[in-house]
């Protein structure tokens, strides 16, 4: 099987995703901003499934700190073959009151973040002429959200980049996707007031959150063969919310 990359990957969807990754046979990467200790346990989980694991921090809105783990993590498993652009941020407020640091940091780490790493391992998938790459984007990027105008439009911009990425690597075997969910139970759902959190599941038709488990068996999908023809789409999983 491959090497995957998940990028916040010590919490969370990213979490889950490498277990599901790890699952499909695949050695793994996890990566984190700070929480050493949780990425150790994720990378355990991961080994349980007799893959080659490494837990490494970095921060995925330095391109330079990008650059050295993409190189290291070539020299100690090989050249990636599938990458998660899961890490995001969010520091949430009105659009009249927010300051420019709560713009430039959630735009750093969520659309920034994913370009780094895009163009690092997508050189580096291009020359192996194979890789998948999924690229976290959300609901809000499409519908946009009252409270949420820097990172509905970090969102919005990580579908552009998929679509403008899949057009420039699908000739030379790289798949490019996206997935936008919904309201999914993790950390940054968690610290929501709950009248925004009642307000949300009001708009859901399914009447519940999602589970990062369910948005872990999209990125399987979509980086297993049976997705081979399938780029430059964006998947919406978000219990029939927009
Ligand atoms: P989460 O629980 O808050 O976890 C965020 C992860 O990103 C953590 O592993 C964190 O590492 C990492 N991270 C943050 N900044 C980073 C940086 N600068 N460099 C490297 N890693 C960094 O988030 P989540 O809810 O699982 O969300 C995962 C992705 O799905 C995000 O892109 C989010 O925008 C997207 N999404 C989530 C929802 C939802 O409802 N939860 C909905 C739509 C889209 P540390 O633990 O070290 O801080």
């Amino acid at each position: 099987m491959g090497i995957a990359i998940i990028t916040g990957a010590s919490r969370g969807i990213g979490a889950a995703i490498a277990e599901k990754l790890a699952a499909d046979g695949h050695d793994i990467v996890i990566n984190c901003a700070s929480s050493v200790e949780k990425a150790a346990a994720v990378a355990d989980q991961c080994r349980a499934h007799g893959v080659r694991v490494l837990a490494k921090q970095w921060d995925v809105a330095d391109y330079d700190a990008c650059d050295k783990a993409v190189k290291e993590i070539k020299e100690e498993l090989g050249v990636p073959t599938i990458l998660i652009n899961n890490a995001g941020i969010t520091r949430d407020g009105l659009l009249v009151r927010m300051k420019p640091d709560q713009f430039d940091a959630v735009l750093s780490v969520n659309l920034k973040g994913t370009f780094n790493m895009l163009q690092l391992v997508g050189a580096m998938m291009m020359r192996a002429k194979a890789g998948s790459i999924v690229n976290l984007s959300s609901v809000v990027g499409i519908s946009g959200n009252a409270g949420q105008a820097n990172y509905s439009a970090s969102k919005a911009g990580v579908i552009g980049l998929t679509k403008s990425a899949a057009k420039e690597l699908g000739a030379r075997g790289v798949r490019v996707n996206a997935i936008a969910p919904g309201f999914i139970e993790s950390d940054m759902t968690d610290v929501l007031p709950e009248d925004v959190k009642n307000a949300m599941l009001s708009q859901i038709a399914m009447k519940r959150c999602g589970k990062p488990e369910e948005i872990a068996s999209i990125a399987s999908f979509l980086t297993s063969d049976a997705a081979s023809y399938i780029t430059g789409q964006v998947i919406v999983a978000d219990g029939g919310m927009i």
